[in-house]
């Protein structure tokens, strides 16, 4: 998708409604390489330069997400990918696989999830 000032509007929107409804503090949300190479180093650690291969990226410390816009086909993918990078950072613990993906298909129907309790 083409990145203009209308489309990231919308996309700080959307992270907005599904953060809310997942209980986790609305992330500052980088849409192109040139922001995430342009944060402190330390909030990007692990990916920066490698940023360009993925569709998404979540910083889970840092409430931070990487929308790689350029490489998004359209809509649905956007939504998806927004989707996906927020449940990371309301499930830091789980990784890629059928429960994450579970989430990501109950997020996209509108779930709320209560906050994150980090287990004793
Ligand atoms: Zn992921």
């Amino acid at each position: 998708m083409k990145l203009d000032p209308d489309l990231r509007l919308r996309i700080y929107e959307i992270s907005g409604i599904y953060a809310s409804r997942f209980s986790i503090p609305e992330p500052k949300v980088l849409l192109t390489t040139r922001e995430v190479l342009d944060m402190p180093r330390e909030m990007t650690e692990g990916a920066r330069t490698s940023a360009y291969k993925y569709l998404g990226l979540s910083y889970n410390k840092q409430s931070l997400i990487f929308i790689n816009v350029r490489k998004v086909s359209d809509e649905k993918d956007l939504e998806n990918t927004i989707v996906h990078e927020l449940i990371h950072q309301r499930f830091p613990y789980l990784s890629h696989g059928k429960r994450f993906n579970k989430l990501v298909r109950q997020g996209l129907r509108g779930k709320n999830f209560p906050p994150y309790q980090k287990r004793k």
